[in-house]
């Protein structure tokens, strides 16, 4: 009979004689019951502590207790089935939990990544002090949908905080030169691409620093984890940077992974304009290229390969793209012109010196508009992400291993505003790229806010690995008047949600210091150092895909009663 320990660190074998009526005892006790136990313990026979390893390279010890007494401190239902096949739904997050070694640990290493940011940013000089700020927050539109939290106030409501963005600066007014905080965030958004409604950030600012100076204590502290909780070190020096510009025209993305190659090109002016034609129904398209080397040398893989994603659900999008499907063509040797007929001779020869092709490997092209790089990627580059993930994952090509960091900088300051994101409200149709109070990156971009705003470039940074992003922050403006410029004269925002931002502008005006920050998303953070594809799988309760909380049943409805204590009508 085994014992589960609530330590979770000791595997615990219990051995009972005939002789004792303890055995009996145990005999009718139900599997998964909580029970006392009196023995007498001793490490098991023949093995070897050393021997076995959990993931975070703690011992697991095996013991044995010769057992004496048992008693049952509750009973284990019939009605549960748990055998380590049983699949539990989220509904049963209690039981997933406790049937899963692997998310109790997921559990135990996320509140060691926290013991050790903490440890790292305690010992910086001067140390940055954890400070907790509100979460009954107001309403401030900073760039995304907040919660609201009617009161019984009639008309009044908080918000929840979508970050603490705008405490922490005014704590940098306040004169404690560096904060930090794992700070609950709530957002009311999409929740495609495995983000949750609320989420944890660690969170910091510092005064009298620049961006540098945070890209500085970040890397420390990604260093302090990595080579403590990881196998692979992160990198001893400066991790890499790369604008937004490159990174957008090299990858298609402004979080690219970096490990898996697949680099983009930019091709149109090298092809036939029937070829062209042919992909795209615009009619002066930027064309690019990238090459998925294939496997094995061998085209008729490389054909089923794309062919079964392309009519994959997967592959919908890319062949509905309104701007042309992509361009797919298998590099062929036994072809004419291996397979790059379409290109005619010209262009096939120009095509082979600039991406090198070997037989077997697959060439993809794809147009878009002429016009500048929004947003955070291009067909191009979700195709790509999304062809290395399928080949990935049906075994076409290995996956890529190690952690390969990078800084994306010089994000545009402000972005054309899209229907689905609230942005800050302003009238101008753009809004902030990252938030409001991103500092423009030098005098140049300032001067640039009075003559083509959408040319100025943020000092904005965003720490990427792997193809996550796993954090950004800024230098802010700290300048009131510059903020204020920002949100009436830019942004264009009406009076009465410039009155909004009231606080900010008069911390701003006390004489606030220059600052910068930055928030990672903790989540994110956890589930990258475990390999893990959700951050659903390092959070005790998470929300569904569609924001709910499949166990308790959040959120649920609102009594008539509660309506009227929060002077509340419901809408027909
Ligand atoms: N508040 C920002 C965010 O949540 C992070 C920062 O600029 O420090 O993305």
């Amino acid at each position: 009979m085994r014992l589960t320990d609530p330590t979770m660190r000791q595997n615990i074998q219990i051995v009972a004689s005939a002789k004792n009526d303890a055995l009996e005892k145990l005999k009718v006790i139900a599997t998964n019951s909580p029970v006392a136990v009196r023995g007498i313990v001793q490490r098991k026979k023949g093995s070897n502590p050393d021997e076995k390893e959990s993931p975070d390279t703690e011992r697991i010890e095996s013991w044995e207790i010769d057992l004496q007494e048992i008693y049952p401190l509750n009973d284990f239902p019939k009605d549960i089935i748990m055998t380590p096949e049983t699949v539990f739904p989220p509904e049963q997050r209690h039981l997933q939990l406790r049937s899963d070694r692997d998310l109790r640990e997921a559990l135990r290493f996320r509140a060691q990544v926290r013991n050790i940011c903490k440890e790292e940013l305690d010992q910086c000089q001067p140390p940055f002090v954890e400070i907790e700020t509100p979460l009954l927050f107001k309403s401030t539109p900073e760039g995304a949908r907040e919660f609201l939290v009617p009161t019984r106030r009639r008309g009044l409501a908080y918000a929840l905080p979508q970050s603490p963005q705008q405490y922490k600066q005014i704590l940098m007014a306040s004169g404690i030169p560096r904060y930090y905080q794992f700070a609950r965030c709530f957002r009311d958004e999409d929740l495609r691409a495995d983000r949750q409604p609320e989420f944890t950030q660690l969170d910091l600012e510092m005064s009298f620093a620049t961006g540098e100076d945070i890209m500085t204590v970040i890397e420390g502290v990604i260093r302090r984890l990595w080579s403590t909780l990881v196998k692979e070190p992160a990198p001893s020096g400066p991790f890499k940077r790369m604008t937004y510009q490159e990174a957008m025209s090299r990858y298609g993305s402004d979080k690219p992974d970096t490990r898996i190659g697949m680099e983009i090109l930019r091709i149109g002016h090298l092809l036939p304009v029937d070829l062209v034609q042919k992909i795209t129904p615009l009619l002066d398209p930027i064309v690019e290229v990238f090459k998925l080397p294939g496997n094995d040398n061998d085209p008729a893989a490389t054909h089923k390969f794309i062919t079964d994603f392309l009519d994959s659900p997967a592959g919908a999008p890319f062949n509905n793209n309104p701007d042309g499907p992509p361009g797919i063509f298998v590099y062929d040797a036994s072809k004419p012109l291996s397979g790059l007929m379409p290109f005619g001779f010209e262009a096939a020869e120009l095509v082979e010196e600039l991406l090198e092709p070997e037989h077997g490997d697959l060439i993809v092209l794809q147009a878009r508009k002429r016009a500048p790089f929004s947003g955070g990627s291009t067909p191009l580059g979700d195709l790509r992400r999304a062809l290395h993930a399928a080949a990935v994952a049906t075994g076409f090509k290995p996956a890529p291993t190690g952690f390969d960091f990078l800084w994306v900088v010089d994000f545009p300051l402000f972005s054309p505003s899209s229907d689905s994101e609230p942005g800050q409200g302003g009238a101008a149709g753009i809004a902030s790229t990252h938030h409001p109070f991103t500092a423009p990156k030098t005098a140049a971009d300032v001067d640039m806010l009075l003559t083509d705003p959408t040319q100025a470039i943020a000092d904005h940074y965003d720490l990427v690995v792997n193809g996550v992003e796993l954090g950004g922050g800024s230098r802010r403006i700290h300048d009131a008047r510059v903020q204020e410029f920002i949100l009436r004269d830019i942004l264009k925002m009406p009076p009465e949600r410039l009155a909004d931002f009231s606080h900010l502008l008069d911390a701003l005006r006390a004489g606030c210091p220059p600052h910068a920050g930055i928030a990672l998303g903790f989540d994110r953070l956890v589930a990258v150092m475990l390999g893990k594809e959700s951050v659903r799988d390092v959070i005790a309760f998470p929300k569904t895909g569609k924001g709910e909380d499949a166990m308790v049943k959040a959120p649920s409805e609102m009594t008539e009663e509660a309506l009227q204590t929060y002077h509340l009508r419901l809408r027909d």
